[in-house]
Formats: structure tokens, sequence, C-alpha cells
């Protein structure tokens, strides 16, 4: 026994290089990246092709492994040049993020040490970074002490938390074909799925009616609120959007918040894309009344260009994800702490607030970046990409474009009617997906579209810490070149 105790460990002895291999391995990895951002200014915003791609369904691993130099070879053709290059500056379509280099080695950091980001004893450290970026953000939303919430993978698991949170607190599920859920039609679907995912289908979902801008009709809410009280009906929920994702408007969320309170609703305001915004004075301006909503969600993997897999959920009553998400198990309770004895936030475990337990210690990429360089650049790229939006809308609009409209962020729609298909929107849509198509084969920024009530519009999105001046002026080039003979 003892032999095979032995030579299994000697066969497992790769899994811990030693010190010289390390370095090696480091050393080859770093260098590939180093070569890859000194080349991402020149590299194309989109590869079409995905046949590299294709190489990597067929590596099952072997037995035996694979030399490091084949695989970053393979890594480089097969997984980072095919599809969008969302680290690119050029990179204007969805919503762009970048990814920061610091927050690639706070993860590397990470992962190295394996905090467990779950519960308090086992690791106060990483408890306490990401407990107190949930208050950093809790104030930024402009949140007292009682509120609380997590950091999430992202926007769809954090919209799912607060949905979950709204459900029990108003309890939805109580006669639900009673509960009316109101949101428009510009909510991101993700919320959606999260209605649908908590079970709520059985409640009746009320789509709001929109102003010619595609914000939220408040009046309109109201309207269907009265008339379904007097139907006998709970409007228990609205969703209002901080930044839609398809033309970046922002609801009155002051408004929304007057009418949630005077009818006792729950008011949850999905800021994904545009929450960080809240760091500037146009931002702080445009979404005043955020603090009024009784659950917000905001992406640092968006507004603070981190690398996916980062979002948050707050609440502002904290107590809310306690009541949702609070679960005892008999291997867990060494280190559990009773409901009852939680009641600082500082040392609270997300295992006891969240759906998750073991999970990527994700705070350590949100703090470097933020305790390395303060806020001030966080603040001065997200003013930055404000105005390339607003240069863009008027210079496009100088070049003869039709525009949606005005930005309330950074994202905004356009298109152009050649002269010959004024009254014809079928050949207008098809001519400007032709254009966008022709845009995104030129490689030097990538560019997508939507459609809203039958109409195409392409669609800019500024939000890479990487996009500046230049990359709105390629577009706006190619963009009147493209279009100079129609
Ligand atoms: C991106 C986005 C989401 C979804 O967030 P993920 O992080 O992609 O899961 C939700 N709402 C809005 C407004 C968004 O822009």
């Amino acid at each position: 026994m003892i032999s095979e105790i032995k030579q299994f460990e000697k066969d497992s002895l790769p899994l811990e290089p030693d010190g010289g291999e390390r370095l090696n391995l480091t050393r080859q990895i770093t260098s590939y990246i180093e070569q890859y951002l000194k080349d991402l200014p020149q590299a194309s915003a989109f590869e079409e092709d995905d046949t590299p791609a294709k190489a990597l369904s067929s590596l099952f691993p072997d037995e035996q492994g694979r030399a490091k130099e084949e695989l970053i070879q393979l890594l480089d053709a097969s997984l980072v040049k095919p599809g969008i290059n969302m680290s690119s500056g050029g990179d204007l379509a969805y919503i762009p993020g970048g990814g920061l280099y610091v927050s690639a080695l706070a993860d590397y950091l990470a992962a190295a040490t394996n905090k467990y980001s779950t519960i308090y004893s086992v690791s106060p450290g990483a408890i306490r970074i990401e407990n107190m970026l949930v208050r950093w953000m809790c104030n930024l939303v402009g949140y007292d002490d009682k509120s609380f919430g997590h950091l999430s993978s992202g926007g769809s698991m954090a919209n799912l938390t607060a949905i979950v949170a709204a459900r029990d607190a108003k309890q939805l599920l109580h006669e639900p074909g009673k509960n009316v859920i109101y949101f428009t039609h510009q909510v991101h679907h993700c919320l959606l799925k999260a209605l649908h995912i908590s079970g709520m289908d059985p409640c009746r979902l009320q789509l709001i009616p929109m102003n010619p801008d595609l914000s939220m009709d408040v009046k309109g809410l109201e309207q269907l609120i009265k008339q379904h009280k007097a139907e006998g009906l709970h409007p228990s929920l609205v969703v209002a959007s901080a930044g839609t994702t398809d033309v970046g408007v922002v609801d009155d969320l002051d408004a929304v918040a007057d009418i949630a309170e005077a009818h006792n609703m729950w008011y949850h305001v999905d800021g994904a894309y545009g929450g960080f915004f809240l760091l500037t004075a146009h931002g702080r301006k445009i979404m005043k009344g955020i603090s009024r909503a009784d659950s917000i969600v905001m992406d640092p993997h968006k507004g603070l260009f981190l690398p996916y897999g980062s979002g948050a959920v707050l609440l502002k009553d904290g107590h809310h994800l306690l009541k949702s998400f609070y679960m005892e198990a008999n291997y867990l309770q060494d280190t559990h702490v009773p409901l009852e004895q939680i009641g600082d936030y500082e040392e609270i475990s997300p295992a006891d607030i969240s759906a998750e337990l073991s999970r990527h210690f994700r705070g350590l990429r949100l703090w470097l970046p933020l305790q390395l360089y303060g806020i001030k650049p966080f603040r001065a790229a997200l003013d930055e990409k404000l105005l390339l939006a607003r240069y863009f809308y008027r210079k496009v609009q100088e070049i003869g474009f039709e525009v949606g409209p005005d930005p309330d962020l950074s994202v905004t729609i356009f298109r152009y009617v050649p002269a010959s298909y004024k009254n014809d929107t079928k050949k207008t849509n098809q001519y400007n997906r032709n254009l966008m198509k022709a845009i995104q084969n030129e490689k030097k920024v990538f560019i997508a579209g939507t459609e809203i009530d039958g109409v195409y519009w392409m669609r800019l999105a500024v939000l890479s810490f990487r996009t500046h001046l230049e990359h709105i002026d390629t577009l706006l080039s190619s963009l009147k070149e493209k279009t100079a003979s129609d």
C-alpha cells in the first residue's frame, strides 16, 4: 500500500511545479500577454472566421499533457483571435467594458492564494474587502447604513437576486394572479428571465407605455396602477432602467419612486450598464432619485471596465437578502453564524445573502484598481465616454445621418436614409444592415444594430476604457465614405 501511495504521489507531481518551472510558465504567459497588449491598438476589432476555434472542440484531454508552447499558440489562434475583440478600443457594440490589466493580476493573486470569499471566519480579509466594496457602492447610490448587497457574477444574476428578494418581501406568489409587475419593453431581457426563474409567470406582467425617447411613460404607469387597483389587483413591483441596453435611456427615477412609494410597491432599478455613471456629475443629475429604489443592480464589468464576471446587487434594506437567502446546513455548523447573531454587515458572509456557496474571490479585481489608482481616473474615463457619445451624436448628423433620442449616457442609435429610399423602410433597413456589415468587415471598429418598431438602427455604445476620440473619428470617416454616393 505504501509503495502504491508513493507511486501515485510521484505521478501527481506535475500539479505542483517547482520554483524554476513556475517562473518559466509564468514568464511565457506574461510575455504572451505583453505582446498581445502591445499589438492591441492595431489589432482587428472583429474576426468573423471561427474555423480556428473549431480546433478546440476535438482537443479532449489525453492521459499525458502537451507542451506549453503548443498550448499558448493554440490559444492565440483559436481562443484569442476569433470573434469580437472585446479588449479593443474599437469595440463599440453591445455594452463594452475592456478588462483592466491590473484586475487580471488581482485575479491571479486571488486564485493563486485561493482565498475562500464565502464565509467570514474562513477568510476574514476577503469578506472585509468585498463588504467594504459593497458599502462603497451603497454610499455611491445614496443608501444609508441599513442597506447592503453582494458582488455577483454579473448583472443577470444580480437582477435575479433582487427579483427573488422582492418576491419574498412582497409575497408575490401569494395569490400571484392578483399581483401586477410593471416594466417597459426596453427592460433588459434578463429581468424577464429572472421573473420566469423565480416562478413569477403566474403573476400579471404588465408593459408600461413609453415616451418617444423610449423612456418610461410615468403618467402611463400611474394610470395603469389606478386602473388595476380599481379592478381589485395589487400593483406590487415596478422595474425602471438606469441606462437601457438598447438606447442608453435613463427613466425618470425620481418620478417612478413617487409612484412606487404612494402605492407601496417594490421599486427595482436596473443600472447594470448605467449605474457607475453616478461617479460623474452628469450621472448624478440624470439618475436623481435612484437612492429611493428598494434594490439596484450595477455591473463593475461594464462601468468600471473590469474583466467579465463582476456584477453587484444592492438592497436599500439589506435584511431582505438574509430573509431570502439565509439557510443552515449541518456540515457548515462550525463556521456558521446563527441568524439572530448577524448584525454587523462588515462581517456578514456572502453565503448568507446570496445563492452561491463556494465562489470566486471576485472582490480583489475591483479592490486592487480602485486602491492603486484611486477613483479619479475612473471618473475621468466615464466623463470621456459621455462626451464621446455626444460628439458622435452631433458629428454623425453633420454627415447626413438620422439619429435617435439625445443620448442620456453613452449609447446612441443612428441610420442613413438614402434619398432614393425615403419612404421605403424595408429597403432602408437593408441598406443600414449592409452598411453595418461593411463597417464590421473593415475590422477597425465593431458596431452592432438593433430594431425598434420595425426600424433598423445602427448602435454605438462607448464604454471601453480604451475607446478614445480616434476610434470615434475612425467610425465617422468610414460612415461618411461609405454613404458618400447615396
Ligand atoms: C448588460 C445588462 C444586463 C445583464 O448583465 P450581465 O452582466 O450581462 O449579466 C442587465 N441589464 C442591463 C441594462 C444591461 O446592460
